[in-house]
């Protein structure tokens, strides 16, 4: 036997904690997956790298004028601080950042209709806005769930506009108050790091071994959440497929990666595709696995590389009576680090109906989840993975279509901002370096 149901339902319920990035309980989950794969006979190492974690030791916002109230808010990592007293203005709501808005924003604290990304951001400084209000959540969220707001740190350039999250309900109350005077306080330590783990299970391959096909599925969950479908599933699918390839050994090498820090923008991927940059060339596709197992769903696979390997996917799955779809398009999950690493992937989920499963709370529990829903996607996988390591020619070509492309493109350009940054920041320190030694 080595795909067991049993064994992966015990195994999903033990993995199903709270295990936030850069905590000790992340660190002991990476550990019970390592342990694992050791029990199985399979090879597996932790691999640990370094995080931003910011600090955030206070973050309110309140009405002033006309009337006086709290309201509940967490402070954005990165994204600036205030003084002890914080900032006291006038609140402007932007629905859209268009000029017209923009002219109005100049010494304002903003609340945004949507996330704050960096073109935003920069657009916002640019019109001399102070602060940022981002909204979460849905306006049916029962209170305990509406108090859970997910922190979140900014991409690229931070440090310069202070930003806020509040939930939608409060949100829609401001609005139709039209507060006259209101307060924000944000203060962090946004230097702070922290330590996050990727654990990395090699299956050799027979003939075929320079080859390489990843398996994926981030391990970590955002507070509050056991992350029981987020993405508990994934890791333990991918935990399950290792027990079957090193039952019946591949012709091609078989690698699983369970990536820490997925939760604050893909973190752990990223940073096994940069340590392993020399293998890039030689692994000929990922397959990720975010979120499966739920009860009521269906199965998708969002395949970034060519037209021709979705097709190829959506055929492959109609052969095995499985109502799979398939699209060509970028995933917000690990998949899309190794499509900008230059390998073919894709991200395999099972998704709820509005309405039904949620995940990013503490609703995210074995609940809704059941076994042989699970095992829908386990076995179609496996059956795909198969077929690409056994082959005699590799069948994916490394191929991407232009939308894939540019999406990546567009994704990095966010991320280089982070690097600039640094390079930047190193620069600098070298010039004051220098300067110093000039004076003596
Ligand atoms: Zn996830």
């Amino acid at each position: 036997m080595s795909v067991c149901k049993e064994r992966a339902w015990k195994t999903l319920e033990e993995l199903s904690f709270i295990r936030v990035a850069g905590t000790q309980e992340e660190l002991k989950a990476a550990q019970y997956l390592k342990n694992e794969c050791e029990k199985a006979g399979i090879n597996a190492e932790i691999e640990e790298f370094e995080i931003d974690m910011p600090v955030i030791s206070k973050a309110t916002f309140e009405v002033l004028e006309p009337y006086k109230k709290e309201y509940h808010v967490i402070g954005i990592g990165k994204s600036g601080t205030t003084d002890e007293n914080g900032i006291e203005t006038e609140l402007v709501y932007i629905e859209n950042a268009v000029d017209v808005h923009l002219n109005h924003v100049k010494g304002k604290i903003c609340l945004l209709h949507g996330r704050l990304n960096p073109e935003l951001s920069e657009k916002l400084i640019k019109a001399g806005a102070v602060g940022t209000i981002s909204i979460a959540g849905s306006f049916y969220d029962e209170k305990s769930i509406a108090d859970e707001l997910r922190p979140r740190n900014t991409f690229g350039k931070g440090g310069q506009l202070p930003g806020l999250v509040m939930h939608i309900s409060d949100a829609e109350e401001l609005v139709r108050s039209h507060p006259a005077k209101v307060r924000m306080v944000l203060l962090q330590d946004a230097e702070k790091k922290g330590i996050s783990h990727n654990v990395v299970a090699t299956i050799e391959g027979s003939d075929l071994k320079d080859e390489i096909l990843t398996l994926s599925a981030h391990y970590d969950s955002v507070p509050y959440s056991k992350g029981a479908w987020d993405n508990a599933t994934g890791s333990i699918t991918v935990l399950e497929m290792m027990h079957y390839f090193a039952k019946h050994q591949p012709r091609r090498t078989v690698k699983a990666v369970w990536c820490g820090s997925e939760e604050i923008g893909l973190v752990g991927s990223r940073k096994y595709c940069e340590t392993h940059k020399d293998e890039m060339d030689k692994t000929i596709f990922n397959i990720n696995f975010d979120m499966t197992g739920v009860t009521l769903g269906h199965e998708i696979c969002c395949v970034s590389a060519s037209n021709d390997v979705m097709h190829a996917i959506e055929y492959l799955a109609k052969l095995e009576n499985n109502a799979l779809e398939c699209k060509l398009d970028t995933y917000s999950s690990d998949s899309t680090s190794f499509a900008g690493a230059g390998v073919p992937a894709c991200t395999f989920a099972r998704l709820a109906p509005m309405g039904g499963a949620q995940i990013h709370n503490h609703y995210d529990t074995m609940e809704h989840l059941d076994p042989d829903s699970f095992m829908i996607t386990l076995n179609f996988a496996l059956h795909f993975a198969k077929q690409l390591v056994n082959t005699t020619t590799n069948l994916i070509p490394r191929k991407f279509d232009e939308v894939i492309t540019k999406k990546l493109e567009e994704r990095k350009k966010w991320f280089s901002e982070e690097k600039d940054e640094k390079k930047k920041e190193s620069e600098e320190n070298k010039d004051e370096k220098t300067k110093e030694e000039e004076k003596k």
